[in-house]
């Protein structure tokens, strides 16, 4: 293969084909690649998510996050029924089981008001009976605005509107990009496993793989990708009723997850989790998935320990609850006492790509950098599914600014 091209997005994640999506509005006339590793879009973080469009209510005030989740959560509900994704605008609870949790679950509240969450309320035990009768809480938030959605063929979509916009515009699968050389000042050279791709501007929105695709002069050895892999369990079809649509517990702000809940899922079926675990590969979705250059690259980088020591009480927890049913199962029990043994099945796994600092600090927002004629997307931490179309928005107007596309 040789290619040409005048933009070239690398990664068919939601936040490549968002920005390709994008990028193809604003420039009809150019010739856009999306270039993608896999033989299909989307199979990795996206296709391997919760499936929830996050409302904005967890999000600090001002954050990256906060805006682009509110933003591109209406856009993308907007997106869906236009373009006949599924989905379902079906609310969730979010609840306090003791009273220590109260003063948590109000910060919360107060972060969706600053953040212009439509429709939040504050709801008491009963109300809480009323919308998932096997609950048991002491207060809740009621979310109306979060749903749920196919976030791959969300992807998919923006990925055929874009190849469709201009004849010449194309997605290239099975195409991994192996190295990239800026050639001269007028060009980038992309070095893929089938050959080669000439582009005038280059966005790398490599999710798992984004620091390794930056190098180190970009990350400046400072900042490192480490895969958290959640699990979850399915409810049995017996012990589906239990659950209406989503209920989450309150965010323990020391812990840089949600916390496990319970999601109807849109094609179908209710799942529980995700918990959150150190792996050993970080596109490996089995409980011993092994990759000795991932697991090198994570404990040779200070972060990766310095993260670990931080959170050590957390991990033990998280690990317990990877290899435990019961201990997995009594924190479902929080939410639904109810909840029994059988009634839960071990089911699929996806991988949070985590960027970690030096100093073992999670980047929490999401962070871009530019180099020449390359754009670098090298945090997009959840609810980047959520806010992919604000995001892909974001990123073509950086890529037009910085590098100085016309
Ligand atoms: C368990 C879990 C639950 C989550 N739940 C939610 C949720 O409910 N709601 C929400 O909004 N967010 C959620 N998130 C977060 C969200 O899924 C991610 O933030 C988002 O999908 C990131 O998209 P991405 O395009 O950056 O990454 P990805 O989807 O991982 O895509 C990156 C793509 O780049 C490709 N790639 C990498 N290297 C190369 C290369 N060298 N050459 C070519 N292609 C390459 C990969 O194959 C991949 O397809 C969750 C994440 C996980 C893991």
């Amino acid at each position: 293969m040789n290619e040409r091209a005048d933009i070239t997005v690398i990664g068919g994640g939601i936040i490549g084909c968002a920005t390709a999506y994008k990028l193809s509005q604003y420039f009809p006339n150019k010739k856009i690649l999306l270039v993608e590793k896999e033989s299909q879009l989307a199979v990795h973080q996206t296709g391997r998510n919760s499936g929830v469009i996050h409302s904005g209510i967890y999000y600090k005030p001002g954050s990256y996050k906060a805006k682009n989740c509110v933003a591109g959560r209406r856009e993308l509900v907007a997106f869906a029924k236009e373009h006949h994704i599924p989905h379902d605008v079906c609310g969730k609870v979010i609840v306090a089981t003791h009273s220590s949790e109260l003063e948590q679950l109000n910060k919360v509240f107060q972060n969706g008001i600053a953040n212009d969450v439509e429709g939040i309320e504050i709801i008491d035990g009963k109300k809480i009976k009323a919308i998932e009768p096997c609950c048991e809480g002491i207060q809740a938030i009621w979310v109306p605005a979060t749903g749920i959605v196919d976030f791959s063929a969300a992807a998919r979509k923006m990925a055929e509107l874009m190849e469709k916009r201009n004849e010449q515009n194309r997605i290239l699968l099975n195409t991994e990009t192996k190295r990239i050389f800026q050639e001269g000042e007028e060009e980038v050279k992309i070095l893929t496993n089938t050959g080669e791709i000439r582009s005038q501007y280059v966005i790398i929105c490599a999710g798992l793989q984004a620091d390794r695709l930056a190098g180190k002069h970009i990350t400046q050895n400072k900042v490192s990708i480490v895969g958290f892999r959640g699990d979850y369990y399915d409810l049995t079809p017996e012990a589906q009723h239990k659950v209406r649509n989503l209920i989450y517990p309150v965010p323990n702000p020391q812990f840089p997850f949600l916390g496990v809940h319970f999601t109807r899922m849109i094609h179908g079926g209710i799942e529980c989790g995700p918990n959150a675990v150190f792996v050993f590969k970080r596109e490996g979705y089995s409980r011993t998935s092994f990759d000795w250059k991932d697991t090198i690259e994570a404990f040779s980088f200070k972060g990766t320990w310095r993260f670990f020591l931080k959170h050590w009480r957390f991990g033990v927890d998280e690990y317990r609850g990877a290899f435990s049913k019961k201990f997995f199962l009594r924190r479902l029990q929080k939410l639904i006492p109810s909840l029994t043994m059988n009634e839960i099945i071990p089911s699929r796994c996806g991988v949070r790509a985590m960027a970690l600092d030096e100093n073992g600090n999670m980047l929490d927002d999401f962070k871009m950098a530019a180099d020449r004629r390359v754009l670098h997307v090298l945090n997009s931490p959840s609810p980047a599914a959520t806010a992919g179309l604000a995001y892909g928005n974001e990123i073509a107007l950086r890529a037009i600014e910085d590098l100085k596309i016309q």
